[in-house]
């Protein structure tokens, strides 16, 4: 049998593999464990971006290559193991994204009304991980911690008019959920400055513009010192543009909603305050210390309350390793994609690419990059790899979910999306669309 590769997740990571390795005439199984492919394209991006989104139809067309076969509804490290996958294929790529969340680690982030972005993203984009959680939106102040894009993504779900949101894929019981919303105040809380801040220009414009809702950045927080300048100067051009966005919005009167999105810099939350569920938030304000480009935050010990219902912390995602490999600070050991032990030697026949290579950061087309310069490393590989050998669907004891069955699922999910006004109707766990897919599809 020629060469035969195991890729691990079918997001943006694995899809660019496969491509690459269908460019180099090599055959590939791309295996998922939901029953939905195309990872946090599907259940990460917001759903009102489905612009962004139709690159999906990108990585359909490479999952329908003749090369190229979807295994989805199989978990690597519970349904197989990656030593059993390394008998039959001639390598392995791990590329099964960054699930996690980070955590603050700090007093009372375990009362209620704590949740993780990571959560809320999952539960509003229907994957089937988060669809028990309960979000309570009868409510009035909402802090969200970190200033990435998810933070943005999030403020911007919980600012926006419901009848924006409906047409899209969002799920059926975030919109009834949102439509008892009374949230007033949406504070996006960083601990640096506006020029540190690191959502991008397209996402901050944005924010600006939703109906009914203000946007209120305090006009001192703009002050820079000489080192933010020195820092503008080197920046790319996206800071650059954020913070003349930001001056733009904060030199017009703040208008008279009743709704308002506050941006805050230099604070950082020290304790949620509670008896059993959050009432409030304490801040501690930062200065910011060290050489342009590396500035961090210190804490100066002047302390503030604010009263919060509800938080999101959303300071990052978080890589775990599927099986026991080596693996640090969220991603595999790795060089240039060839996964590695502490002593930097290669372990034969693993790679790994996209955010559990790099880091949980980058946009969907940074993996591509990624992706290549891992298949690359294995095309130099090649000659000494195995052979593949047999199929592994003879050893999986699963229904497995293939890109003809995706097909019938996305079918449906269109049509229940086309009778509800809605862009697409998504399946809430993979049993409802294995069900689905038994009563013949
Ligand atoms: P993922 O997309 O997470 O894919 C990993 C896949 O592996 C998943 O399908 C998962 O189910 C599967 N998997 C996990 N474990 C296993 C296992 N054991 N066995 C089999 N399969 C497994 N980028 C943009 O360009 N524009 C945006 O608007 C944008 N919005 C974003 C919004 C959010 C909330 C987040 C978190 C990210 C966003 N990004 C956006 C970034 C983009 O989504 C990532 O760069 C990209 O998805 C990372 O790709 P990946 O393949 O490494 O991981």
């Amino acid at each position: 049998m020629p060469k035969k590769i195991a890729i691990i997740g079918s997001g943006p990571a694995g899809c660019y593999a496969a491509s690459s390795l269908i460019k180099s005439n090599i055959e590939i199984d791309v295996f998922e464990r939901l029953v939905f492919p195309f990872g946090l394209v599907r259940s990460g991006v917001a759903p009102d971006h489905q612009k962004i989104k139709k690159v999906n139809s990108l990585f359909y067309k490479t999952l329908s290559h003749p090369l190229c076969r979807l295994i989805a509804n199989v978990e690597v490290g519970k349904d197989i193991s990656i030593n059993k996958l390394l008998e039959y294929y001639s390598a392995v790529i791990l590329s099964h994204g960054a699930e996690h969340d980070r955590k603050l680690n700090i007093e009372g982030e375990s009362l209620l009304g704590s949740y993780t972005a990571t959560e809320f993203v999952g539960w509003y984009n229907s994957h089937p991980d988060f669809q028990n959680r309960e979000f309570n939106f009868n409510i009035k102040n909402v802090a969200i911690i970190g200033q990435g894009n998810v933070a943005i993504d999030v403020a911007r779900i919980l600012a926006k008019p419901v009848s924006e949101l409906e047409p899209t894929d969002i799920s059926v019981k975030t919109i009834n959920d949102l439509k008892q919303s009374k949230i007033e105040n949406i504070y996006v809380i960083g601990r640096r400055g506006p020029v540190q801040a690191a959502f991008t220009d397209k996402e901050l414009k944005e924010l600006g513009q939703i109906p009914n809702c203000d946007l209120v950045i305090k006009k001192e927080d703009l002050k820079l010192s000489d080192t933010d300048k020195k820092e503008l100067e080197i920046a790319d051009k996206v800071k650059r543009s954020n913070f003349l966005l930001l001056e733009e919005f904060s030199n017009k009167p703040i208008g008279n909603s009743k709704k308002k999105l506050h941006l805050v810099f230099y604070k950082s939350p020290v304790e949620f305050i509670g008896s059993e569920k959050i009432e409030k938030i304490k801040l501690e304000t930062n200065k910011l210390e060290g050489s342009p480009g590396k500035q961090k935050s210190i804490g100066q010990g002047e302390y503030e309350e604010l009263d919060v219902d509800i938080v999101f912390t959303s300071i990052g995602y978080l890589g775990k390793p599927i099986e026991a490999l080596p693996f640090k600070w969220g991603k595999y050991l790795n060089i240039d994609g060839r996964i590695v032990d502490e002593n930097e030697k290669t372990i034969k026949g693993l790679y790994c690419s996209g955010w559990i290579k790099r880091g949980p950061s980058g946009v969907i087309g940074t993996n591509k990059a990624c992706s290549v310069e891992t298949v690359k490393s294995l095309i130099e590989d090649l000659e000494t790899l195995p052979d593949a050998k047999g199929d592994i669907l003879d050893v999986i004891d699963k229904r497995v979910v293939s890109l003809s069955d995706w097909g019938k699922i996305d079918q449906r999910e269109l049509e229940l999306g086309k009778e509800r006004g809605k862009e697409r109707l998504k399946f809430l766990s993979n049993e409802e669309a294995l069900e689905f897919l038994e009563s013949g599809g």
